[in-house]
């Protein structure tokens, strides 16, 4: 079996996720596999260590254009002999992989949290993380896309070679005029970010998020919120996580002031550790949350704060 693995890139460097994708798709194909970039990207070569014995890159291509990525990444496949094709569970993966999967009259298996075992039977999430399903795939040719954070990448020491994509994708069918980072203060985005702090409706208005911003700045977190904040214009919507947001699996997850809805949990419910603070002892979210806080954001958050620096400083 032949792997190969798109590995994301974005700013010059090929991203965090692409590394854990990188590492699935090396246990997946015994040891190694082929890795594909593109753009100018710095650190390709940074992919060997992750289990990339081959990596190429299409440093013509400049935009994140899924109908572009994908013809690259099924060109790729073709070249190498790949039958199994991985991706990260990420925008640009969730965008790509259904495409290529489409063009390699592939079975896809969307969001594995798990290996596939012998038969390539994958374990996936289903209705919005609540569940799991084992979706086998039947056919020869393969494509799984890895919901992040659930395996991790393994820096197990490898190198790969680098080579330049020799190949045509064709001309792209729409034009690229812009594209904007939505977080624009130098934060890791929520897709990629391991310290997540959040907060909703407790917070009672946009001016008290002072106190959410002094522990997430001192913690090096993205912040986050629940639905209604940010549909009232509290706080921009690409901090909007849950079901109908940005589904996020960060290692650590604080919400204050966030009550718990199953809507809310469903894009947060893949946080390795939760930590909730809220009021109301009876709130919904202290089920789901490995730490609970029963006590007002308002004194909780500033002291939290204080003793993370004060951590900091002693450490
Ligand atoms: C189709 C659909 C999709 C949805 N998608 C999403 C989604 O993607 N994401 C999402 O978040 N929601 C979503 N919702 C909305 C969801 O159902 C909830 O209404 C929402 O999550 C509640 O937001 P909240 O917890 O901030 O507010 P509330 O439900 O009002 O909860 C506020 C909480 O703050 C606590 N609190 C109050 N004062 C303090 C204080 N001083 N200190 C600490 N705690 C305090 C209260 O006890 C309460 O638990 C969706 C709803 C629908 C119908």
């Amino acid at each position: 079996m032949s792997v190969l693995v798109f590995a994301d890139a974005k700013n010059g460097k090929v991203i965090k996720s692409a590394f854990e994708a990188v590492s699935y798709g090396a246990k997946v194909g015994g040891g190694s596999c082929i890795a594909v970039t593109y753009g100018d990207v710095s650190n390709a070569d940074e992919l060997g260590a992750y289990g990339a014995s081959e990596v190429v890159v299409a440093k013509s291509i400049a935009d994140n254009d899924s109908q572009v990525l994908s013809a690259l990444v099924a060109d790729v496949a073709g070249q190498k002999g790949a039958n199994t094709i991985i991706f990260s569970q990420d925008f640009t993966g969730k965008a790509i992989a259904p495409r290529v999967a489409t063009k390699l009259s592939a079975g896809l298996v969307s969001g594995a949290v798990d290996y596939p075992t012998a038969d390539f039977t994958i374990k996936k999430t289903a209705f919005s993380g609540k569940a799991f399903a084992n979706v086998k795939i039947t056919t020869d040719n393969r494509v799984i896309s890895v919901l992040p954070n659930s395996v991790g990448a393994e820096n197990t020491g490898g190198s790969a070679t680098v080579s330049d994509y020799a190949g045509d994708v064709g001309v792209s069918k729409v034009k690229i005029i812009e594209s904007k980072s939505a977080a624009s203060d130098g934060s890791v985005p929520l897709p990629e970010a391991e310290l997540v702090v959040s907060a909703g409706r407790g917070l009672k208005g946009p001016e008290n998020w002072g106190i959410v911003e002094d522990l997430a700045n001192a913690m090096g977190a993205t912040t986050a919120c629940s639905r209604p904040v940010a549909d009232i214009g509290w706080r921009p919507h690409h901090e909007h996580v849950g079901q109908t947001g940005v589904a996020i699996r960060p290692n650590l997850y604080i919400a204050a002031g966030i009550s718990g809805a199953i809507q809310h949990l469903a894009g947060v419910n893949g946080s390795k550790v939760i930590v909730v603070i809220n009021t109301d002892a009876e709130a919904p979210f202290f089920k789901a949350a490995d730490y609970g806080i029963v006590g007002d954001a308002f004194e909780v958050l500033p002291r939290l704060t204080e003793a993370y620096k004060k951590f900091k400083a002693s450490n």
